[in-house]
């Protein structure tokens, strides 16, 4: 009996009932879970809702996808004003914002200096670009080289070569467009993740907040640092454990710092955002996680006390690694 108990995890309760579909997307992957399902929701409705959903994301946003709006808008090389669809107005315009509040650190226009470094949809290189080569992209990088307008919406390139990377927000967009689908048909209790950023409603099928794992940030493994737990929120986290190559011991991972044009290196490992629920609550928490990331060690926790953004960081120290917070962070977790 003992075992049988330990077997199901807990002896409590009968958990309720839950749905569960997981799958490729974004060159990652989704995992949505609701709980509590509202009748007509079974497991192959739910998928093909989600995938749905994932599908108009990525022909929006992504520089993955050739024929995407943002594709067709990064080839275009005019320099007046390009009608935009709301939705990639709304991811821009996001991205923007944080770009002010980091001082340039989140940078949506980085996108040259992402593939240039093997990070972007081509060839990966895993090689140290030359330095003329690093000169050329950042003089198409600047958040202040785009101009948005809002109605109709619309945006200018102040160069034509400007080529914007929406990676930094792709995921926690798609959270929100899942959440949306899932309040749509009548889901109350849900997880919907891509990768490391996820919205989060009501509780999971025990009847408690959801527990959202942190891994530690150590290459190849999957170990928890700390499991956070979360309701009716968003939350991203950005690391430099998983999309890095190393030249001669020296690690350059997948973020770019916008004035130097070469990848951060410090000793700041992963930074967790929790964002309160809202309608782009998963994207800004996306974005900031990665603007907090770009900081760095100091800059990074003092945005996040500057802004009141719930932000838990992760330092490597010589023996294993040391965590932070911000007081909105330590706030949430107060009971
Ligand atoms: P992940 O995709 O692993 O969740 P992030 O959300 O932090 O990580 O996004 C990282 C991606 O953001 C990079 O792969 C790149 O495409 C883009 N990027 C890199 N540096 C910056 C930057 N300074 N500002 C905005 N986007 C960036
Ligand atoms: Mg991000």
């Amino acid at each position: 009996m003992a075992l049988l108990c330990s077997a199901l995890a807990a002896c409590g309760p009968t958990p309720a009932p839950q749905i569960e579909v997981t799958g490729p997307t974004m060159g990652t992957y989704y995992a949505v879970k609701v709980v509590q399902p509202p009748a007509g929701l079974d497991a192959a409705a739910l998928r093909a809702g989600v995938e749905q959903v994932l599908a108009a994301v990525i022909a929006e946003i992504s520089t993955y996808e050739s024929e995407s709006e943002l594709s067709r808008l990064n080839r275009n090389s005019s320099t007046d004003w390009v009608p935009v669809s709301a939705n990639l107005y709304l991811v821009i315009a996001a991205g923007q914002r944080i770009s002010a509040l980091s001082g340039g650190a989140f940078d949506v226009t980085v996108g040259p200096l992402v593939n240039l470094w093997g990070f972007g949809p081509e060839e990966r290189l895993d090689a140290i670009p030359a330095p003329e080569q690093v000169r050329a992209a950042l003089e198409r990088v600047g958040y202040g080289k785009l101009e948005l307008r809002a109605d109709p919406p619309a945006l200018r390139k102040q160069r034509g070569d400007i080529y914007i990377d929406l990676s930094a927000l792709g995921e926690g967009y798609g959270a929100d467009r899942l959440a949306a689908y899932l309040d749509g048909v009548g889901a109350t209790h849900y997880m919907a993740a891509i990768a490391g950023t996820m919205r989060v409603r009501g509780t999971n099928a025990k009847g408690q907040p959801w527990g959202i794992a942190v891994e530690q940030p150590t290459p190849g493994q999957q170990r928890v640092q700390r499991i956070l737990p979360i309701t009716d929120q968003a939350v991203s986290t950005s690391g430099d454990y998983r999309n890095f190559f190393e030249v001669d011991g020296q690690r350059f991972s997948h973020h770019i710092d916008p004035k130097t044009g070469a990848p951060v290196a410090q000793r700041l490992a992963s930074t967790t955002v929790i964002h309160p629920a809202g309608a782009d609550s998963a994207m800004m928490a996306d974005g900031f996680a990665t603007a907090l990331l770009v900081l760095g060690e100091q800059r990074g926790p003092a945005l996040a006390e500057s802004q009141r953004i719930a932000a838990y960081f992760i330092i490597r120290e010589e023996a294993g690694f040391r965590e932070a917070t911000s007081t909105a962070f330590e706030r949430l977790r107060a009971p």
